[in-house]
């Protein structure tokens, strides 16, 4: 599935632990040259690229904060001119910093916001200067769920990845006379460090609501953006693939 990648070069943001790492893996298993990219965790990183290479992979790390436009442009500068393309962008880094709306400090929604959305606007203007000059490139978002039926506790999480989604459409509209496909994927409930901290009850409780009654793993996520960003995905564009066990249809 998806062949046609072998030997593009890939940046996966947040790319060293949880659905960025099996994002990671699965591309440089396509034959990808892959970075990964982290920000306050280098250990997590030297460990997705440790995997990746004892599977017979090239990757390697890059430590930027994707809320900051000059870390972001250096960074894409410094990839080009090591590997002489940036030709897949996952925009994947995501945090959360929940609370109902009322008690929601003023940083709280900034930080998501600008990690979440203003990240992806950041990186993919970088990367797609390089992409328009090629005539080929893969822009992927990763959304969420809740960007589509809301959570209360999480309106600035759900703010941004809704914000992901209008962003997709947009640019897919923009890029796609020079053949970059932009596309987003939209988890469920996924087994990471983000989840993991969920109380047992309500994970149970999550579960009860999924119609394939599971939670789901990194690589259902990994195998989507696979679809997307490798030959199989080429005439799709401007789409959002959910990925979310039947949770919201
Ligand atoms: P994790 O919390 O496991 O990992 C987050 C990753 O993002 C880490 O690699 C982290 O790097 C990186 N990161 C955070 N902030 C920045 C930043 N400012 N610049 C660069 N990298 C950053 O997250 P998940 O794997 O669970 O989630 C990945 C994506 O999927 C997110 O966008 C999330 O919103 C989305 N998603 C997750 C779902 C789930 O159920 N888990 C469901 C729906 C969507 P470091 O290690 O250095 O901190």
């Amino acid at each position: 599935m998806s062949a046609g990648i072998k030997g593009k070069v890939a940046l996966v943001t947040g790319g060293s632990r949880g659905i960025g790492r099996a994002i990671c893996q699965r591309l440089a298993a396509l034959g990808c040259r892959v970075y990964i990219n982290f920000v306050a965790n280098p250990a997590a990183a030297e460990e997705t690229q440790r995997l990746i290479v004892a599977a017979g992979g090239q990757a390697e790390g890059i430590r930027f904060d994707v809320a900051d436009g000059e870390q972001v442009t250096a960074a894409i500068k410094q990839i080009i001119a090591e590997a002489g393309s940036l030709d897949i962008l996952v925009n994947n880094a995501g945090i959360t910093r929940d609370g109902l709306l009322a008690r929601m400090k003023d940083s709280d929604w900034d930080e998501v916001l600008d990690t979440n959305l203003k990240g992806a606007f950041l990186c993919a203007k970088a990367a797609s200067r390089g992409m328009m000059k090629n005539r080929w490139g893969r822009i992927i978002n990763i959304t969420s769920v809740i960007g589509f039926a809301g959570n209360a506790g999480q309106i600035n999480y759900a703010a941004a990845k809704a914000g992901l989604v209008g962003l997709t459409k947009a640019m897919a509209r923009e890029f796609a006379s020079r053949q970059i496909t932009v596309n987003g994927v939209a988890p469920g409930y996924i087994v990471t460090d983000m989840t993991s901290s969920l109380p047992e009850d309500i994970q149970e409780k999550i579960k009860a609501e999924i119609p394939l009654a599971s939670l789901g793993a990194p690589e259902d996520v990994a195998g989507a953006v696979a679809y997307l960003a490798g030959e199989d995905g080429r005439y799709v564009t401007g789409q959002v693939l959910h990925v979310n066990g039947g949770m919201y249809m």
